[in-house]
């Protein structure tokens, strides 16, 4: 039986047309067909290689319809690299219904790893990075957006956003009243000649950009929450106290450290609000 192709997962240059592998350049050497988001594109980067494999489209709106010629070929025995404009393929780009029925139909996926402006922003932000939130492209709608955004408050990993240069500021003030005002980063333009990485607390970030057009690829990377980010109101207090006194087996004593060290406010003050509280409550 003749052997199935194999399908190449292959991360590209975010700018910088050096930062790509040594193997991705063989890669797309060596198979029989390179797929790519945007052929014209592509073909600058195989140009700069002198890499001269076919090369077809397969962006969001043909993904469905192309990707079983592409699994034909694949099982007639060709080898194929599915690249995207920038990075690495299906990270906030097309690739992932073309993985899936691969792997549905047994042909190895395989990948090559290289860029991604997530990993690239993330890696010299400065904040806690041992563990982290990809979140993707965030609502383009403030409504949406501000719902969403309230959905991470509790985070605790630090979060990262592709973000477009107009809605930055925006967004900025978005995450600042709904987040607080947390320790972030705007990376824009990585690995290109106006590379530009501002970092300081939301407010600071956009006080630095109020004034300006924000030109280029954005990637925001923000603080997850820390304890004492958020002002606990009396009312979350108390219905802290009152959770935990119905789902916990733990002491009035524990359960008010707990809650005091949640909020990072002393266990007097929370001792206070709960003592009040009991006092209303028999009466
Ligand atoms: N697949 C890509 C990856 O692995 O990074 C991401 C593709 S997504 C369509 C494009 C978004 O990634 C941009 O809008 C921007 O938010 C971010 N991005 C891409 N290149 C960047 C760069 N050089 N600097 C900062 N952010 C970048």
């Amino acid at each position: 039986m003749k052997q199935q192709g194999t399908l190449y997962i292959v991360a590209t240059p975010i700018g910088n047309l050096e930062d790509i592998t040594l193997r991705a350049v063989r890669v797309l050497k060596e198979v029989g067909l390179i797929a790519a988001e945007d052929t014209r594109h592509t073909r600058k980067l195989l140009n700069e290689y002198g890499i001269v494999t076919p090369l077809t489209s397969l962006y969001d709106h043909n993904e469905p319809k192309k990707t079983p010629f592409l699994i034909a070929k694949l099982r007639n025995g060709t080898d194929i690299a599915y690249v995207s404009d920038a990075g690495t393929p299906g990270i906030s780009d097309p690739g992932y219904i073309l993985i899936n029925r691969a792997i549905e139909n047994d042909i190895t996926v395989t990948p090559v790893p290289g860029p991604s402006a997530v990993v690239a922003a993330l890696s010299a932000s400065g904040l806690p990075m041992d563990g982290f939130s990809f979140w993707g492209f965030l609502p383009a709608r403030k409504g949406k957006r501000r719902h969403f955004l309230e959905t991470l408050r509790e985070e605790k990993k630090t979060m990262v956003f592709y973000e477009s240069p107009q809605r930055t500021i925006e967004t900025l003030l978005d995450i600042v009243d709904t987040l607080g005002d947390r320790r972030a980063v705007v990376a824009r333009e990585l690995s290109k000649l106006y590379e530009e990485i501002l970092r300081g607390t939301v407010s600071e970030l956009i006080t630095m950009l109020k004034d300006r057009t924000v030109k280029g690829e954005v990637t925001l990377v923000v603080a997850g929450k820390e304890k004492g980010d958020e002002e606990f109101s009396i009312e979350s207090i108390i219905a802290r106290f009152e959770a935990l006194e119905h789902k916990s087996s733990c002491s009035t004593k524990d359960i008010i450290t707990i809650i005091a060290d949640d909020a990072g406010i002393s266990r007097k003050e929370v001792y206070r609000h709960v003592l009040k509280h009991l006092k209303t409550r028999k009466k």
